[in-house]
């Protein structure tokens, strides 16, 4: 390689070292990938490996207080092998529609440990989250409405949390889901009447849920908003008509995704949940502390692979096509809430070793420019044949993404 012709790109991506390296090829769950590949039958997949996705909950519990429930939130990946796997290793899964309830019910997730969240919640899918037993997070006065008339035609108790739109949000989050004017939840100048209106409604009220935000890789913002979600729930808790006895303080845990991001520092905010955890126990003595993650949990266990169908050369520009893209990945095409596009970790998973390197953009095979999974990467020279890999693909993948566009086959999700 000569390092002084390639383009000095911008900053560089952060080592993707949870996947080891052996004969030059990737291996993922202890299979080499062109192995895995020929298991898989075809490309392109998602392979999710379930010894990382063990590490990283053994390596998160051993950072946070052990009253902490841990909780994963399924939307990130919802492929039901995998909710399986969460299941055993997580206390309890958050659901956001009546269809991720039935995959986490089938997953044997205890309902008591289920809670249920969303706006626009069908009447069906309310009276279907009543029936299981689950925690309804109820987000207007329509659904608590709702509760009443169905807990009364079913004979059963409806245990219900209020999501707060909080007066704060998550500063510096990939994605906001709090403060300000949300369709998320009940703003909390409104949670009095709301909690009143449950009182009302005969509604069995057993805590709040807030969540202010996602995808954030910096420790402070997220004790920040965990502190001021503990104060805000603390003032709201001297009004509700029953005891705390859930306390979801969100999440907004990220990864990182784009050149010059660094991983989160999770050990200070271990810390600080002790100190918090510490009051609960004085002030709020019958909630349990609930931290809800999705893609900190399964983001970095997972990759997507697919195959180099061609190579072109367009006016000096290398142009690896291959035959996935942006209909299974709309994320690492850049079109998933991404103002700016960046490319994702981006390797060939057959060629890891020494070998010669050039600049080559990776492109799917729509017809369309969107369809660009590495933009101008440095990258191992590669052929047709060759298995392209999209690192940190473990959430927001198959099940966020438009499979039917442009008609290609989906593709396949393995856990391994
Ligand atoms: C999407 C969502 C999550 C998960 O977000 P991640 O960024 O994947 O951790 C958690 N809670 C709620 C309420 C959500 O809507």
């Amino acid at each position: 390689m000569n390092d002084a012709t390639l383009p000095r790109a911008v900053p560089a991506h952060v080592p993707i070292c949870q996947f080891p390296e052996s004969a030059g090829e990737l291996v993922v769950g202890g299979t080499p990938l062109s192995r895995l590949a020929a298991r898989v039958g075809h490309t392109p997949f998602y392979a999710y490996d379930r010894g990382l996705l063990a590490q990283r909950v053994e390596e998160l519990r051993a950072t946070l207080p052990q009253a902490i429930k841990l909780h994963y939130a399924m939307k990130a990946n919802p492929m039901p092998a995998l909710v399986g796997c969460m299941v055993a290793l997580v206390d309890g899964i958050d659901v956001a529609s009546a269809g991720e309830l039935k995959v986490a019910l089938d997953a044997g997730a205890d309902p008591l440990e289920i809670s249920f969240a969303g706006p626009g919640k069908r009447p069906s899918e309310l009276r279907q989250a009543v029936a299981a037993g689950v925690l309804v997070n109820v987000e207007s006065f329509r659904e608590v409405q709702l509760l009443g008339g169905i807990a009364a035609e079913l004979g059963l108790p409806a245990r219900v949390a209020v999501r707060v739109n909080p007066d704060f949000e998550l500063k510096g989050s990939g994605m906001k889901m709090g403060g300000g004017a949300k369709q998320f939840g009940v703003d909390v100048e409104q949670v009095p009447a709301l909690l009143a209106a449950i009182v009302e409604a005969g509604l069995g009220f057993e805590g709040f849920h807030l969540f202010a935000g996602s995808q954030n890789l910096r420790a402070e913002a997220i004790c920040e908003a965990q502190s001021k979600s503990y104060e805000l729930a603390l003032r709201l808790a001297a009004g509700a008509p029953a005891p705390v006895r859930f306390l979801n303080l969100g999440g907004g845990f990220g990864i990182p995704y784009f050149p010059g991001e660094q991983p989160l520092d999770v050990a200070p905010i271990g810390e600080h949940l002790g100190a918090l955890v510490e009051r609960a126990g004085r002030e709020l003595p019958e909630a349990s502390l609930v931290v809800e993650l999705g893609r900190y949990l399964v983001g970095e266990a997972g990759i997507y692979v697919t195959r180099i169908v061609d190579r072109k050369v367009s006016r000096g520009q290398v142009f690896l096509v291959t035959d996935g893209g942006l209909n299974h990945h709309l994320s690492a095409s850049g079109n998933f809430g991404q103002v700016i596009r960046k490319n994702y970790p981006v390797t060939i998973g057959n060629r890891c070793g020494p070998g010669p390197r050039e600049v080559a953009s990776v492109v799917g095979p729509l017809c369309t420019p969107l369809d660009l999974l590495a933009d101008r990467m440095e990258l191992p020279v590669a052929e047709v044949g060759d298995l392209v890999v999209v690192f940190q693909s473990g959430a927001y993948g198959a099940s966020a993404s438009p499979q039917a566009f442009l008609g290609h086959p989906p593709c396949t999700e393995v856990l391994v």
